[in-house]
């Protein structure tokens, strides 16, 4: 949304994970290797190169969650979370039945962690 201002992490990166067949198929795999895939890791397969993250932006003067996809060590492409997502990230207290936490600030985050959850680590 504002391009010329640069995102600050104040987030971890928080790991992705399916449980479905379709979402390796969408992202590129074979039927029979996402089978095996599934059969592999338990039914619980990570979705490498994806995750969510926290970003301050100055602009807007508050914090996004985005879905962020890698292409390669510099292509990324940020999505807003869609609020399924939130079940299939790795330690996520689902935040009281809002998916989109969007505004809070950037000194309760530092201060308390996102969610509250001390782990998340910020800058
Ligand atoms: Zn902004």
């Amino acid at each position: 949304m504002h391009p010329e201002t640069r995102l600050l992490s104040v987030s971890a990166k928080l790991s992705l994970f399916t449980t479905e067949l379709g979402d390796l198929i969408v992202r590129g795999h074979g039927r029979a290797t996402a089978a095996n895939l599934m059969l592999a890791y338990r039914q619980v397969v990570p979705l490498h190169n994806e995750w969510l993250e926290g970003f301050w932006c100055d602009d807007c003067q508050q914090t996004r969650w985005w879905h962020v996809q890698r292409h390669d060590r510099v292509r990324h492409t940020l999505r807003p979370v869609a609020p399924g997502l939130w079940q299939q990230a790795a330690g996520v207290i689902h935040p009281r039945g809002n998916p989109t936490v969007s505004d809070f600030s950037r000194r309760a985050a530092r201060a308390n962690g996102i969610h509250g959850l001390k782990q998340f680590g910020t800058i």
